[in-house]
Parts: structure tokens; sequence; C-alpha cells
């Protein structure tokens, strides 16, 4: 539990969990894969990666994950998800499958496939506040992801398409410790949206550390 380098779960019940685990040691975590309550209890921080937000929804429940989860969400633990993983951070969703449920967490509606069904259906280089200064971009790649229809008075949007048909969408926000993206940064091997996680997950243990140096 060093704060420097904090421990960081990849939900690994599907997705594509490898890239993340390999984004997230590069941007300076103990990354690990998380299938059982019991890992939960190790991490500081969880990516939930892109795979089908569907799929993932029946295997957390299968695994029994679904409950515990939402309960550390509640609890303030850091939460990062990427695609799929918005989709399961989100409040509510649109165009989802007739029994989908979400953890939920975050403030915002996101539309389901929202930018079409397409392998990879849009592809921009990005600001994104917070993780580029100075001009910089991400390459943000969209593969049948989610936008963000309407985000909460307290979620801060961090990005938006600059153009084409989605232009102005909202594709990256941020409330407290949840963070998520509706695309794959994981994919383009360009760790600084991982670094920015892993260090919102450090500036919380530190939180945490200075909390019960007071106690
Ligand atoms: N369309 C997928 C879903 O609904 C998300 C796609 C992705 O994560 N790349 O879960």
């Amino acid at each position: 539990m060093s704060s420097e380098t904090p421990t960081v779960g990849v939900l690994a019940l599907q997705g594509d969990v490898r890239e993340h685990l390999a984004a997230l040691t590069s941007g300076g975590a103990r990354a690990v894969p998380v299938r059982r309550e019991r890992e939960l209890d190790d991490v500081d921080g969880l990516v939930l990666p892109g795979g089908e937000s569907t799929t993932i929804d029946r295997l957390l429940r299968t695994f029994e994950l679904r409950e515990p989860l939402r309960e550390r969400i509640a609890q303030g633990l850091p939460v990062y998800g990427s695609c799929a993983g918005m989709i399961l951070l989100a409040d509510r969703v649109l165009d989802g499958a007739p029994d989908q449920r979400t953890l939920g967490g975050l403030d915002i509606t996101v539309r389901r496939n929202a930018f079409g069904r397409q392998v990879v259906s849009w592809e921009e280089d990005l600001p994104v506040e917070g993780v580029t200064g100075d001009g910089a971009r991400v390459r943000a790649v969209f593969i049948r992801a989610p936008w963000v229809e309407e985000a909460g008075e307290d979620v801060r949007v961090l990005a938006r398409v600059g153009s084409g048909p989605a232009a102005g969408r909202i594709v990256a926000v941020r409330s407290g410790d949840l963070l998520a993206t509706s695309f794959h940064p994981e994919i383009t091997g360009d760790d600084r949206v991982h670094r920015y996680f892993v260090e919102l997950v450090r500036q919380r243990l530190r939180g945490r550390e200075h909390e019960e140096r007071r106690v």
C-alpha cells in the first residue's frame, strides 16, 4: 500500500485486460488482475476495461462481484472506466440491453454504441483536461463507443469530440475519484491517461494517510 506505487486492479472478467495492466505498470502502478472479491480488498484503485458492458454486467453477477464493487465505489474507491467501463460507471444508460444494469456512481447518462457499430467507429487527436498540457493531444480511438449525453453538475467534462458528426459530444469526464473515457488509451501505447489515474489514486492514498495521522 505504498502511496508512491499504488496497487491498481483491472477487472479481469472480459475485455482488454492485458493492455490496461501494461499501461498501468508503465504509468507507475503495481497492476493486478481482479476476478474475486478478496482481490478487490487489496487494491487502491480499479480499472474497468473496455469490452462488452452487457457481458461484464452478467459476469459481475455470476462472480458475485457486483455488490462488493458497488460498496467499494460508494466508499470512495478510485475507478477509471474506459468505453464499456464508462457504461458500467454511469448512473443511466440509453440504448442498453433490456435487462442491462450498471454499477453506477457517476452522475452521467451515456448512450451506448453512440458512434456506430463499426470496429473502429471514430479516431481523433483530442486535448484532455488535466492529462495533456500545452496544445498536446491524446490519440482517441473509439470502438463501438458510448458518449456522455448528459452530465450532472458535479461532473467535470475533460474532453469533447472536436470534429465530424459527433463534434461537441462529451467523451471524458471526472467526478471526485471516478474517471471515465469513451475511448481506449490503452491500445495506443500512450500511458498519459493511466498516469493521470495513478496520480489520482496516489493523492487519494496520501489524503487517507493524512487523515489517519490526524486521528
Ligand atoms: N459497445 C460496447 C458496450 O456496449 C462497448 C465497446 C467497447 O468497450 N469497446 O459495452
